[in-house]
């Protein structure tokens, strides 16, 4: 994993869920938190998943709008009629 992970590496893991391989445990992220501070935590965790795949929502209609498409190889955003300017991968050769 080459992104920095601050989950705890189990399944359901609230701050993270880890990709790949992982333990089939509780998330442990909030153990240390008091029980009713850990369901308002909780609770703040979600809005902000939310409103994160909300944004993601609206950035990929304002890309659509743009012409612009995020390469399926390394992630980046180029324009969609030209090959990727960052890893040369040209992402209309798929079909
Ligand atoms: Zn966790
Ligand atoms: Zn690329």
């Amino acid at each position: 994993m080459s992104e920095e992970y601050y989950g705890c590496s189990n399944g359901d893991c609230i701050i993270q869920r880890p990709d790949g391989v992982h333990t089939n445990g509780i998330c442990k992220c909030l153990q240390d938190i008091p029980a009713g501070t850990q369901v308002r935590v909780r609770a703040g965790i979600m809005r902000l998943r939310k409103q994160r795949d909300d944004l993601q929502t609206i950035l990929m209609a304002a890309m659509e709008n743009l012409g612009l498409q995020q390469c399926t190889k390394c992630g980046h955003l180029h324009m969609r009629e030209y090959i990727c300017y960052e890893c040369r991968y040209d992402d209309s050769v798929t079909e």
